[in-house]
């Protein structure tokens, strides 16, 4: 991760060195930037037959591949407000209630800069599904029965450890 950054973000200086596996310091003002996780969530959404709520990824990283709907936690809101806020933007549904399932990290690639994130799963409610629409970063949505699920889609560890635990629950 210090191998990304050359200049002081406070003051410009080409004066960073490494402080600890988790940051570095500027020697020029004395600036120390952590590397901190960034929080993730993700949703795991069923229809009335079971069947999984695929996201089919629209953009880099992993365009093309398997996800499900979710996304970065904003500074000042909950992980719940994140996910209901995602899943509204993604696919124009509205959660009734959320289920926390299990945390894992995971590595966002992004621009050649590699991200390191706690991801937090939630089953997510859903009751109506006419207003489904695939947009933002989604190119489509798919429901898929847990049997015909191949975890090796998803473009994420994390993702694809939480879909193995939904499916441990199904079968
Ligand atoms: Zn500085």
């Amino acid at each position: 991760m210090s191998d990304n950054f050359r200049y002081c973000p406070k003051c410009g200086a080409a004066a960073l060195k490494p402080d600890s596996a988790k940051s570095v310091f500027c020697s020029a003002c004395g600036f120390v930037y952590y590397f901190n996780v960034a929080a993730a969530v993700a949703g795991l959404i069923v229809n009335e037959k079971n069947e999984l709520l695929v996201a089919v990824r629209g953009r880099e990283p992993g365009k093309g591949m398997w996800d499900l709907p979710g996304g970065f936690v904003d500074a000042g809101e909950s992980a719940e407000d994140a996910l209901r806020r995602e899943i509204k933007e993604e696919l124009n549904l509205d959660v009734e209630s959320l289920e926390y399932i299990a945390s894992f990290p995971n590595t966002y690639h992004y621009k050649n800069v590699t991200y390191p994130t706690c991801d937090l799963a939630y089953i997510c409610h859903v009751s109506d599904f006419s207003t489904l629409t695939a947009r933002s970063d989604i190119e489509t949505a798919l429901f898929v029965a847990p049997e015909s699920i191949d975890t090796s889609k998803f473009a994420f560890d994390s993702i694809r450890q939480f879909v193995k635990l939904f499916i441990q629950t199904k079968s």
